[in-house]
């Protein structure tokens, strides 16, 4: 009998679907699937690899309804959020469909001949994905892998394996060959594990904690493989006394608790310049109380549950700072918590330095620019982040001081499918989305053929 796992619902507690968990044998298997069809895919031209990726993106689209739902249902994603993770997906698929063609080398002038080089392949990749956006993250590795030639093996998260095995359903029904993108369900510490081990898995990717992150570059480091990491965030939203108020205060629910906080580009340090603090905290009370937390499936629903009663008493241990306010949630069944505002005593809180990964944001005043930047930096994380003012001097220097590798200036949004996203520090290693991705999926020939000969 395989090991099984109960998908719930976190809004409502209710069983979804029990899933079986892969074991070693059978992670094997799917690796050795992977790589022998990486022999055919590798060869399968341009084009037509291109066209295969805009086949599976259409499908994908004319499947967002569905897998949206599915992702209310196993994530606890508002509606809005998962109609947008699914368009994401697409969109990724759409993006990279666009650079088979396009993967150029180059011609670099040489004595006695010509040099060429060549963007190959690595072979199979070994994707794991975290639980707090299934879907997109694990786009944001297999299309770009794709694209470059490679074969996948992807692996959700133990609680959100739902989209991705039906996103698998969906690239065969696309016409991608069997073996090509491979969704494996199992835990962690058996398949993931497993694509840092196995000699035919040529590089992982891995979204999650910087604690497991850290496990996979050593294990990887045994056989030099490739590693692409994305980890934990902490990252501050700076608030200048020059900035539209008004404005920053009521976009600033949305910049930590969109997806219950479970963002690794959560605004979860919020930097309030001291001339404007109370005017500031009166407008983002306002703000948060009006933050709707409720149903997910519904249309107008800012915020669902956390993913798990795990999480969610994990997130509460941190609710022993002053409380300033905060939102209302529903009660009875479901992983469900109001938003919450904190005042911590100083810089050295564990509330200001650490992860909290749920709707829990911690407020401090600044004195000026450079006590603002000294307060962002002093992390060892450095992935997003926001700024907050009219002055674009200013904004500028800001935004270069700030050690992160996603800012953004009078605007919350890290993500665009078509710009670099990773971290500085703690929070990751190499860069995800954006034109140069594909690099990082592909190893560079260099040839020299002699004409003097
Ligand atoms: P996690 O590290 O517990 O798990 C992530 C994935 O790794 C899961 O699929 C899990 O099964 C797998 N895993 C666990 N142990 C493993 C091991 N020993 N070997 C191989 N695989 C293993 O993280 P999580 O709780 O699922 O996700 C939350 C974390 O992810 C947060 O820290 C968050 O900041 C981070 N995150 C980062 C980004 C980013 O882009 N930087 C994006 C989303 C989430």
């Amino acid at each position: 009998m395989p090991a099984t796992y109960q998908v719930i619902n976190p809004a409502t507690e209710s069983t979804v679907e029990r899933v079986n968990l892969a074991d070693l044998a059978a992670t094997d298997a799917v690796i050795e699937k992977a790589y022998k069809t990486f022999e055919s895919w590798k060869k399968v031209t341009p084009g037509d690899r291109a066209k295969l990726l805009r086949a599976f993106a259409q499908i994908v689209f004319e499947h967002r309804e569905e897998l949206a739902k599915l992702e209310v249902e196993n994530s606890g994603h508002t509606i809005g959020n998962a109609l947008w993770e699914a368009d994401n997906v697409a969109n990724v698929l759409n993006y990279y469909s666009a650079s088979p063609e396009r993967l150029f080398g180059r011609q670099i002038p040489v004595p006695n001949g010509i040099d060429i080089t060549f963007k190959e392949p690595l072979g199979v990749v070994g994707i794991i994905v975290p639980w707090n956006f299934p879907m997109p993250i694990a786009s944001w590795g297999f299309a770009p892998a794709l694209a470059a030639g490679n074969t996948v093996v992807l692996k959700p998260a133990e609680y959100t394996p739902l989209t991705a095995v039906r996103l698998a359903q969906l690239a065969l029904k696309a016409g991608l060959p069997e073996g090509v993108f491979n969704v494996i369900v199992g835990k962690g510490s058996v398949v993931g594990n497993r694509f840092v081990t196995h000699p035919k898995v040529r590089k992982v990717v891995f979204t999650g904690s910087t604690e497991v992150g850290k496990q996979i570059m050593a294990g990887c480091a045994d056989q030099v493989k490739r590693v692409t990491l994305e980890l934990g965030g902490k990252s501050a939203n700076i608030i200048f006394a020059d900035s539209d108020i008004e404005k920053a205060a009521a976009a600033a629910p949305g910049a930590v608790f969109d997806n219950a906080g479970q963002d690794c580009c959560a605004r979860s340090r919020l930097l309030v310049e001291r001339s404007v603090f109370d005017k500031f905290m009166s407008a983002f009370e306002k703000a948060v109380k009006n933050f709707k937390v409720a149903d997910p499936s519904l249309a107008n629903t800012d915020m669902g549950p956390l993913i798990s009663k795990k999480q969610l008493d994990s997130v509460q241990s941190y609710l022993t700072e002053t409380v300033a306010f905060t939102g209302s949630a529903p009660s009875g069944a479901g992983f469900w918590m109001a938003p919450t505002v904190l005042l911590p005593k100083d810089t050295k809180s564990k509330s200001w330095n650490e992860e909290i990964f749920g709707p829990v944001v911690s407020v401090l005043p600044f004195d000026d620019e450079a006590d603002a930047i000294k307060k962002a930096n002093d992390t060892e994380f450095g992935l997003s982040g926001s700024i907050w003012t009219n002055n674009s001097s200013k904004a500028i220097r800001v935004a270069r001081a700030v050690e992160s590798g996603n800012l953004s200036v009078n605007s919350n949004s890290s993500v665009r499918y078509w710009t670099p996203f990773g971290g500085y520090k703690q929070s990751g290693l190499g860069r995800e989305l954006g034109p140069d991705a594909l690099d990082s999926f592909t190893e560079v020939k260099n040839v020299f053929i002699a004409t003097d000969n």
